[in-house]
């Protein structure tokens, strides 16, 4: 077996092939990547076979080293195909699954040239000749080998064809892609012209495989090097399809040419069945959406949609879509739900406020605290003056009487005990309001119901507080009692209500006029309503005095130290009571134009008097 520079050659690339080869079994899962292998194994045993062939000195080495060779040279072209209607994504019916038809083929040829001796349709004659230090196996033809030539050059042209039109679409940015996608295609073709019309310098020496590895090496340069490049897209494409937004654009006429996972999810149909389909069609359970978007180049807002039986909160974005001549091409739709984002906020919101509520409730349990507090330390203050005073006066009257009884007169022991009456009296008075309110804030106030005759309350009140008008100098007018009669309430409560509003009337006015009237009212759903008021004319009350006047303790400035004084707790037993009746007592008064009080409660037509009431109504 004599070695040759060409068989070394030849070596080398059958080592070199397969080097690619298993570089791309590797990355076999990269479109062509699979096919290249295949290639580069078919390129490794043709040259190995070849180089062996060249070497060979015998007849049969050298027929079994053609053979060897040539399940590298049926199988190339083939690879050479499937590779490049893999790559170029032409021929897509061809895929893994399919392509070993291919093979039907380069099969029979290797089973043809096998048995090539029992019918010759492959091979007519063999012949070995010597081409320098080349053996070179010849041979006649026979006719299997041309349908395998036939073949072998179909799938050549048609892979050429698919590469060639490739590169034709592939923008030209990518002119080193597209340099190893020529040279790749021409490679093969020169070899094979340059072998053909036998204008080699090296005479009968295939150069075919030495072009198919260069074809291999700049394929496999283009495959793992330069397409790279074109992972870009792939890459987007795949950000496109993982993104959980909906993601759909639409060209300037309406069609749908783009659209995600997310979005056809959304819409309710494969993505095969959106692209190519009019928006508007595609949209058709939305009308509103698409009556509302038909126009609209740009826009983020939120919208609420119904998506089968509940309502969802998007976020839609609309993108105008233009080409690099800035020419509007069509509009981009991007959508996310925010229902959930939005009951967060909402709950948000709502957290908020309660907590806001909660808040000013503190401040202001707090404010009334502090109030509380103010009122109660006032409360004390004037409370020690108050019951210091009648005190005093009492420890001094009983002075005067245990040192002068003898000598004083029947009438001025009358008139200190009198006095000693008085501010006994105040101070019990005294004692029973502080009492009652105690009782009333911690509940222990009970509501007694009886028939009562209004006229009967008016008049007792109008008889207590008379000498006090009188003094005051104050006209009294009673107004309404006598169409009232008689109704089932609480009469003392009533009694105390109203005889707190008409002192205080008769206290605060001098030469004025004090008017006490009622009237029974029928009120929502037929229920009697009893509503009492008492004005004056006197001297009214501050503005800044309004907002504790039902305050416990709450005495203005001014009065502390008055004879009249009470212990500011009136109105808010009245009140109290009031609300305990399920009324209401209210005050409206102002500086120097009098005071008008009056309050109101539910009561029943008391049994005994029914027909003579409903007709006094
Ligand atoms: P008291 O039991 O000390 O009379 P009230 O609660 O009845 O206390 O009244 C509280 C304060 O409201 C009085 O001290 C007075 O300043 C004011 N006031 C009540 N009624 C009148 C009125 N008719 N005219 C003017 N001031 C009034």
């Amino acid at each position: 077996m004599s070695f040759s520079i060409t068989s070394f050659l030849l070596l080398m690339l059958s080592i070199a092939a397969p080097g690619i080869a298993g570089y791309a079994w590797q990355r076999r899962s990269l479109p062509g990547a699979l096919p290249l292998s295949l290639m580069g194994v078919s390129l490794a045993v043709w040259s190995c076979g070849y180089a062996m062939e060249l070497s060979s000195l015998t007849l049969s080495t050298a027929l079994w080293w053609v053979r060897l060779e040539y399940v590298g040279i049926v199988s190339a072209p083939v690879a050479w195909l499937w590779f490049a209607a893999e790559y170029t994504d032409s021929f897509t019916w061809l895929n893994r699954r399919r392509v070993w038809l291919l093979g039907i083929v380069p099969v029979l040829t290797m089973v043809m040239m096998l048995t090539n001796d029992v019918h010759r349709l492959f091979w007519q004659s063999i012949i070995l000749s010597r081409n320098g230090f080349l053996t070179v196996f010849d041979s006649t033809l026979g006719l299997w080998f041309w349908v395998h030539t036939a073949y072998s050059y179909l799938c050549l042209l048609a892979g050429t064809f698919f590469i060639i039109r490739f590169i034709w679409r592939t923008p030209r940015r990518f002119h080193r892609q597209i340099s190893a996608l020529i040279l790749a295609v021409a490679a093969p073709l020169i070899g094979n012209v340059i072998y053909l019309s036998g204008s080699s310098p090296w005479g009968k020496l295939d150069l075919t495989p030495f072009a198919f590895t260069v074809s291999l090496a700049m394929l496999a340069w283009n495959l793992f090097r330069l397409r790279m490049f074109e992972i870009r897209p792939i890459a987007r494409d795949l950000v496109l399809q993982s993104m959980n937004d909906g993601i759909m654009a639409v060209d300037e006429n309406g069609w749908v040419v783009e659209v995600n996972r997310a979005a056809a999810a959304l819409i309710g149909l494969p993505p095969t069945q959106i692209v190519g389909k009019r928006a508007r069609d595609i949209l058709a359970r939305w009308p509103e959406m698409v009556e509302r978007y038909r126009e609209v180049r740009e826009a983020a807002e939120e919208v609420e949609v119904a998506v089968g039986t509940e309502r969802r909160w998007f976020d839609v974005r609309i993108l105008p879509i233009f080409d690099a001549r800035r020419t509007y091409r069509g509009r981009l739709f991007v959508w996310r739900d925010i229902s959930a984002e939005r009951r967060f906020r909402a709950e948000l919101q709502r957290n908020n406020e309660r907590l806001l509520a909660v808040q000013q409730e503190l401040i202001a349990a707090r404010d009334a605290a502090e109030a509380g507090n103010r009122v109660k330390s006032a409360f004390l203050a004037h409370m020690s003056h108050e019951i210091r005073t009648p005190l005093t006066a009492i420890a001094g009257y009983c002075h005067l009487l245990e040192t002068g009884i003898e000598r004083q007169s029947l009438a001025q022991t009358r008139a200190d005990l009198e006095a000693i009456r008085v501010a006994t009296g105040h101070l019990l008075d005294l004692a029973n309001n502080v009492l009652e309110m105690a009782q009333i804030e911690s509940g222990q106030t009970t509501l007694h119901e009886a028939a009562f005759d209004v006229a009967e309350i008016v008049h007792d009140v109008t008889a207590a507080v008379r000498p006090l008008l009188r003094r005051n100098r104050n006209r009294l007018v009673v107004v309404g009692t006598d169409a009232v009669g008689v109704v089932q309430g609480d009469a003392a409560k009533v009694r105390q209500v109203l005889l707190n509003l008409v002192s205080n009337a008769a206290k605060f006015t001098t030469d004025g006029e004090v008017e006490v009237g009622v009237v029974c009212e029928v009120a929502e759903e037929d229920r009697l309503r009893l509503r009492f008021w008492v004005r004056d004319t006197g001297k009214g009350i501050a503005p800044e005095r309004m907002a504790t006047l039902f305050a416990p303790f709450a005495i203005a400035e001014e009065d502390i130290g008055r004879e009249q004084r009470g212990a500011g707790l009136g109105l808010a037993i009245s009140q109290r009571y009031c609300r305990l009746m399920g009324g209401e007592l209210t005050i409206e008064s102002a500086p120097g134009s009098g005071t008008l009080a009056a309050f109101w409660m539910p009561v029943r037509a008391a049994q005994v008097a029914v027909a003579e009431v409903s007709h006094q109504i």
